[in-house]
Parts: structure tokens; C-alpha cells; sequence
């Protein structure tokens, strides 16, 4: 018989450290190995020579793979037991730790900023430090931007009264929500999560009454929210004007994920032209539903059952969709289950979801999945085992400052294991009801991130000008651009409540960091246009695929994806994109 939700799949740490006490034992010569950095090193940043240069960075390189080492075990060992004690107790004892060691280190990387361009230059082009180039390049693209240190020290010292202040009312604010609603079981209190999570239900009564409640519920605290907006939005425009970034609010972000400004605006103009696609989609699901128009309720409502998939199943699935797609990708994914470094079991005292911890530059990295059983499971193991082949390989061709890329391109690797993945379950799959399920939510996920998340990033834009203009953001001012910018995307063919005018007010991204989601946008479009050229060339875009993981973050996305023949100025990789997703949507809608 077979496993039932991945009974007894737990990872082996022992490879990273024999015990907690091991773990704990290794903190303080690693601090003193930091304290000795700084005592070896400080002050001496203009009179290096290259030859030092690497000596230090590959010392400090040495550093973060030990305290690395220490975190994520320490990380890992709690994922799996919240509760315990002597977790907790080595969590607080690692964080205390971490914070001392950046406090010694944090000197070099001011020293290496403050060094005058014609002799960061000169170190930079010296072959004794060719693997760290992109490293040390990337980290004075903010020299610019950085103020003299007393001004950093007082605008530091006002964040928790000018940010934080804003961002604890507001995460007060929303998590405190509770409302009774009734989901055919009585009434009963409910978070704004709770009554999001109904959008997936198969009731449309339900679905529709649990939106309604959640914008009722919004209608309150919604001029506090916004004036919590609005507080952030004026300082941050206040602090791009002191640091010199001119009048666009998107340039510390796109300076953030290395991306030129041209580029993400091409790419969210492209995504607007793609707009009917989706609202073709949803469309068809209308008929499919046997309604007129969708409500925003019925967006996300199930189509097909997807049938159980047990962990045994679902491991070879994806064994097999791996090895498909190369031989060298299956035995990296393989030795994730034969070394034990995958924790599948879900348990009381774990903690929810799934990620993958790339541990350390010289360890391996380790996978955590909660299996329960389902469709969307399987594509999970891909998705984290995609990242885990990005690090395995990158850990193994860079140093500990070049192994790991930014936001912009991480999830393409994860994300195109998630494809490689996907169309091998669809192609094996004989059950009409999964096969829908499947393909529905494949493409409805696809929106979720491409198309909604560029409506999110145009509102921020909106919300930046209006106040940049001197306009307080009120709750009518936003619930406006709000509603434009949903308007644009779903046309007529989703009708939008009058409830949904607060739809902004419960999304804490805004909050936290300006035009975050876009990042996630490039990187579902970026994998979607490499699956389409594996698709066209086969075993020809194998080995460049494998380079480019290879290659981790030693260059810029732009440099990185030229590997590949990839030209991020072009409109070529946007067009290819989305004819992928046009593959993915007419799958779907064969299956109705
Ligand atoms: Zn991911």
C-alpha cells in the first residue's frame, strides 16, 4: 500500500549540524572569525590590492556560509516545530548573533561605496577578482543615492516614528477584522483571509455573500488605511527627492531588481495589450457556468475535481516530467529524496506552505512541502525542487556573493519546473474532471500573476501621482484609480460590485514595499517565453538552460538571460510569452 499524505517524509538536518547544541556551539567562532575580519581589514579599503581584495572577499564569503549554515538549520529545525522551546531558544541566540556579525561586517561594504570611481574601476577589471565582478559592480549602483552618513544616520533614527509607525496601524488594523459570517455551518467569526479563501468554493451563494461581508467589513477602517497609504506614499516620495531619483517612483525598485526602466514599462504595456485575452477567458467561463457575466466572486470558482494524488504518485509524476526534460535536472531532483533534504509530512507544530532554503554556498539546499494529496501538490514539489536545481547548481559554479539572484529572476526556474511539470501530468492524465481542474487553474493562476498583479502596479503608479501632485490619497481618490485599473483589465466581462471600490485596502504590498508584485510579472512571463523555446528547439535548450541556472546572480537579469538568446530591450520575448499562455488558455477551454 501506499503512503497517505507523505506519512514519514521528513528531512535529515545531520548533515548540516549533529545536533541543536552542535549548531549552537558553532555561533561564537564564527562571530569571532567576523570580529577578526574587522580587526584585519577595517580602514584599508583605498590601499588594496586586487590580490587582497579577493583574499577578503573570499574570507567574508567564508564567514557567510558558516553563519548561513547556522540561521538555516536553526530556520529549518523550527519550520517543523514551531512550538518547541530549545528551537526558540537557538532562533533567539542565532538572531542575536547575526545581528552582531553584520554590525562587524557592515564596514566593508561602506568602505568599498565611499571608494571614488576611477579605483573601484581598476579593482573591479582585476582578473584576481573576476568571479565577485557583478557583485561588487551591483553594489555601488546605490552610490548615487546614498546621503552623507550623519543624513542617513537622522533619516535611520525617524523610520520607526515616519515608516514602521504607519505599517503596525495598518497591520493592526487589517488582522484585527473579524466579522461573523455564515458558510452553511451557523455564524462564525472570520478574518479578511478567512472570507478571501471562499473565492475558491463551490458555492456561489456562499462565494458571493463572503466578498460582500469582506467589503462591508472594509467600509470602517478604510480611511485609516488610507491615511496610512498616504503617510508612506508622501515620505517616500520625500526621501526619493533627498536621494536623487527625479520624478519616477519606480526607480529604486527597478535599481532594487536590476532591471532598466524601459524594460518593465514595455513589459506592463504589453501585458495592458493582452488584457482581451483574459477577458476571453472569462467569457467563456461565464457559459461554461451557465451565466451571463461573472461576478468578481465567480472568478476563481473551481471548474473540474482534480482526483487525489497520493505522494508516491506524485513523486514519480514528477520524476518522470523531469527526466524528460533532461537527465542532469532528474538526478539533481532525485538526490533531494535519496539524501532525505525534502520534509513532506504534514503535522501538527509545522508550519504551512512550501519553500526551498538554499542552506549555505558550500551545503546543499533543502525542500519543505505540506502534502495533503492533491493536483496542486504535485505542481508544488516541482515548483520548490525548480528552485532547489537553480541553487544546487549555482552553489556549485559561484561564490557565496554570486550564487543567488535577485527578485526579478528567481522564480524562473521554479516557475518553469512548475511548466515542465504541468503539461507532463496534462499529457498523462485521463480523468475529464482533473484534466479541467487542471487546466482552468493553471491559466486562472497565470492571471492571478501576470494581469492582476500589472493592474497593481499601474494603481501604485496613480496613487504616486496624485500625491506627487499634492493631492491627499483619500479613500474616493484611491477606490477611483483603483476601479479605473480594474476596469481596463476586465472590460464588461466581469461585472465589478460597488463593494469592490476598497479592493485595495486590504493588500499589504502597498504597505510594506512599493511596486513589489511587478517582479513576479517578468518572471512568470520570462519563464512562459523559455518553456515556449524549449518547446520549439528540444534537447538544443538544454544546455544553455543549465548555464543559466549555473550562472546564479554573478551578472544582471539582462546579461544573464542573453545566454539564453534572450534580448530584454526587444518585444520578441513578451510576444512569446503570451503565445504560450494563448496555448495555455485554449487548453483549457478544449476541456469544458
Ligand atoms: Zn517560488
Amino acid at each position: 500500500m501506499s503512503t497517505v499524505q507523505a506519512s514519514g517524509v521528513r528531512w535529515d538536518l545531520s548533515p548540516l549540524f549533529a545536533s541543536p547544541e552542535a549548531a549552537e556551539a558553532a555561533i561564537e567562532p564564527s562571530l569571532e572569525r567576523a570580529r577578526a575580519f574587522e580587526a584585519a581589514w577595517r580602514g584599508r579599503m583605498a590601499e588594496l590590492t586586487p590580490a587582497q581584495l579577493a583574499d577578503a572577499l573570499h574570507e567574508l564569503g567564508e564567514i557567510d556560509n558558516e553563519l548561513s549554515r547556522i540561521a538555516s538549520y536553526t530556520m529549518l529545525r523550527k519550520a517543523v516545530d514551531v512550538t518547541s522551546e530549545q528551537n526558540r531558544d537557538l532562533g533567539a541566540a542565532v538572531d542575536a548573533a547575526i545581528v552582531q556579525a553584520r554590525n562587524a561586517l557592515r564596514f566593508f561594504e561602506l568602505e568599498w561605496l565611499a571608494l571614488d570611481d576611477e579605483r573601484a574601476s581598476q579593482l573591479i577589471a582585476a582578473p584576481e577578482v573576476a568571479a565577485d565582478r557583478h557583485y561588487l559592480t551591483a553594489q555601488r549602483r546605490y552610490r548615487d543615492h546614498v546621503l552623507s552618513e550623519p543624513e542617513e544616520r537622522a533619516l535611520g533614527e525617524r523610520d520607526p516614528a515616519a515608516v514602521s509607525a504607519w505599517q503596525t496601524l495598518y497591520a493592526q488594523t487589517t488582522s484585527t477584522i473579524e466579522v461573523p459570517f455564515d458558510s452553511g455551518d451557523g455564524p462564525q467569526p472570520h478574518t479578511i483571509d478567512r472570507l478571501l479563501a471562499y473565492v475558491h468554493d463551490s458555492r456561489r451563494d456562499v462565494r458571493l455573500a463572503a466578498l460582500d461581508t469582506l467589503y462591508a467589513a472594509l467600509e470602517a477602517p478604510a480611511p485609516v488605511l488610507a491615511h496610512c497609504y498616504d503617510s508612506l506614499v508622501a515620505d517616500r516620495l520625500v526621501s526619493d527627492r533627498l536621494r536623487s531619483y527625479g520624478d519616477d517612483p519606480m526607480l529604486p525598485t527597478h535599481l532594487d531588481n536590476e532591471l532598466d526602466a524601459p524594460v518593465v514599462q514595455a513589459m506592463l504595456e504589453q501585458v495592458e495589450a493582452r488584457y482581451p485575452l483574459a477577458q476571453r477567458w472569462f467569457r467563456a467561463k461565464a457559459s461554461m457556468m451557465g451565466l451571463d457575466v461573472l461576478e468578481l466572486a465567480d472568478q476563481y470558482a473551481p471548474l473540474g475535481e482534480a482526483r487525489p494524488v497520493d505522494y508516491d504518485e506524485g513523486r514519480s509524476l514528477v520524476d518522470a516530467a523531469f527526466a524528460g526534460f533532461s537527465p542532469e535536472v532528474a538526478s539533481i531532483a532525485e538526490a533531494f529524496f535519496t539524501e532525505q533534504r525534502v520534509d513532506a509530512e504534514p503535522r501538527a507544530g509545522k508550519r504551512g506552505g512550501a519553500f526551498c532554503s538554499p542552506v549555505a554556498q558550500d551545503a546543499s539546499p533543502y525542500v519543505m512541502l505540506n502534502y495533503t494529496d492533491t493536483m496542486n501538490d504535485v505542481l508544488t514539489i516541482a515548483h520548490e525542487l525548480g528552485h532547489g536545481m537553480h541553487f544546487q547548481l549555482a552553489h556549485a559554479a559561484q561564490t557565496p556573493h554570486s550564487a543567488h539572484t535577485g527578485l526579478a529572476l528567481a522564480e524562473v526556474p521554479s516557475t518553469f519546473a512548475e511548466f515542465v511539470a504541468y503539461d507532463h501530468l496534462l499529457a498523462n492524465e485521463e480523468d475529464r474532471s482533473t484534466r479541467q481542474a487542471l487546466t482552468s487553474e493553471r491559466v486562472e493562476g497565470a492571471f492571478a500573476t501576470i494581469f492582476r498583479q500589472t493592474v497593481l502596479a499601474r494603481y501604485e503608479q496613480g496613487a504616486y501621482g496624485l500625491r506627487a501632485g499634492s493631492q491627499a490619497l483619500s479613500v474616493d481618490r484611491l477606490s477611483d484609480i483603483w476601479i479605473e485599473q480594474n476596469l481596463r483589465y476586465y472590460g464588461d466581462s466581469i461585472h465589478l460590485s460597488d463593494g469592490y471600490r476598497l479592493g485595495w485596502s486590504y493588500i499589504p504590498h502597498f504597505i510594506s514595499t512599493r511596486f513589489y508584485t511587478y517582479a513576479y510579472v517578468f518572471a512568470k512571463l520570462v519563464a512562459l517565453a523559455l518553456y515556449a523555446r524549449w518547446r520549439a528547439q528540444g534537447e538544443e535548450f538544454v544546455a544553455p538552460y543549465l548555464k543559466f541556472m549555473a550562472a546564479g546572480g554573478s551578472g544582471a537579469p539582462a546579461n544573464l538571460l542573453a545566454v539564453l538568446g534572450i534580448d530584454l530591450s526587444g518585444r520578441e520575448i513578451w510576444d512569446t510569452a503570451f503565445d504560450e499562455l494563448e496555448r495555455m488558455i485554449a487548453a483549457a477551454e478544449s476541456e469544458a
